[in-house]
């Protein structure tokens, strides 16, 4: 079988040769090949849509939301009341916050232009690592590096990579990287979710379908659905603990910085207990304390129920604005964040 490092140009142009003819027709694209940059904040919304839901249910809510507010800065000058409701059913109110958030920077310190790179574009409020890229590429036509669970997938099977997810996840996406090149880099991010949404499909591969077979240990393995490998449940040892979400009257919510050893070390993040099989130390501050329900994570090495309680009060805490928080948390605390906001 050749190796895809010394046949990636090859490989490059099976995919984008099979994306010419295959490409999902989507209300947010241009078709592939195509000279004129697709808008920016066409991508950028459309991306932002998509990580909440599939692409069949975010369609009507991109047709809504382009009509209504065709510009950036349309969306930008919109209420913040008239966006949540037009938001609502995508869930996760808090990304519709961000999408605000992040519309009104533009507008006002870009000018209405979306920067151009992906460093530029992750300055702006609540534009993560993914989004960055798939807009630089798609949009900008940058050689970034976008990585979707679709993606992660087709390389898993690609290389047939033994690692389990999630420690996989930087090995895959530096795989992923090998592949990308100067020569058209948007339509190669869309070739490749394209494929692994309709092709490298999650439990039954079309391998007969793929572009890709000749390059693709996984399938010459004889078991490509057995990619990407997951660390099996049962191997995880689980833990419990408490998350506090105080808020104080001004509606900032009270963050603590971690110790600098440890699971997310030095980062900022909710005040919690231990993570043990037994949490049992209390609240950090005395306050009217409300269950909020619990949320589960999953780490590398154990998964993690996190029983939220949340209350207004004072203390002394790094006291953060709800966005900036929602914006800059690891995934665990945001997910309790939002849990304990209601
Ligand atoms: Fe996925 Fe099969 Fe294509 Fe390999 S050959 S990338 S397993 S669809």
């Amino acid at each position: 079988m050749p190796s895809v490092a010394k046949d990636v140009y090859a490989l490059r142009a099976a995919l984008l040769d099979w994306y010419d003819t295959h490409a999902r027709t989507l209300a947010w694209r241009s078709p592939p090949g195509t000279k004129a940059r697709p808008d920016p904040y066409r991508v950028w919304l459309s991306e932002v849509m998509l990580q909440q839901t599939t692409t069949p249910h975010a369609t009507p809510y991109f047709l809504a939301f382009t009509q209504r507010w065709p510009t950036v800065r349309d969306l930008a000058a919109a209420e913040d009341g008239d966006v949540m409701a037009a938001w609502a059913g995508l869930g996760y109110y808090a990304r519709a916050r961000n999408l605000l958030a992040c519309a009104r920077a533009v507008a006002s310190g870009h000018d209405g232009a979306f920067p151009e790179t992906e460093e530029g574009l992750r300055a702006l409020p609540g534009l993560g690592a993914y989004t960055a890229a798939a807009v630089a590429a798609i949009a900008f036509g940058r050689a970034a590096n976008v990585v979707d669970g679709n993606v992660e997938r087709v390389m898993a099977r690609l290389f047939a990579v033994e690692t389990p997810l999630p420690t996989a996840r930087p090995e895959l996406k530096s795989l992923a990287g090998s592949l990308v090149g100067e020569e058209r880099p948007g339509d190669w991010a869309q070739a490749l979710m394209d494929l692994g949404a309709t092709v490298c499909r999650p439990k039954t591969p079309l391998c007969g379908d793929c572009p890709l077979t000749h390059w693709c240990t996984g399938f010459q393995s004889g078991q490509p659905e057995r990619y990407p490998l997951k660390i099996k449940k049962a191997d995880r040892p689980r833990r419990t603990g408490f998350a506090w979400v105080l808020q104080d009257r001004e509606g900032r919510v009270a963050l603590v910085r971690r110790p600098d050893k440890g699971l997310l070390g030095g980062m900022l993040g909710l005040p919690t207990s231990d993570w043990s099989a037994e949490a049992s130390d209390g609240p950090p501050a005395e306050a009217d304390w409300r269950e909020a329900g619990a949320i589960e994570h999953v780490f590398t090495h154990f998964a993690l129920t996190l029983n939220v309680r949340a209350a207004r009060g004072d203390g002394d805490f790094i006291w953060t604005p709800v966005d900036e928080a929602l914006a800059s948390l690891p995934t665990v605390f945001r997910k309790a964040l939002e849990r304990g906001l209601g």
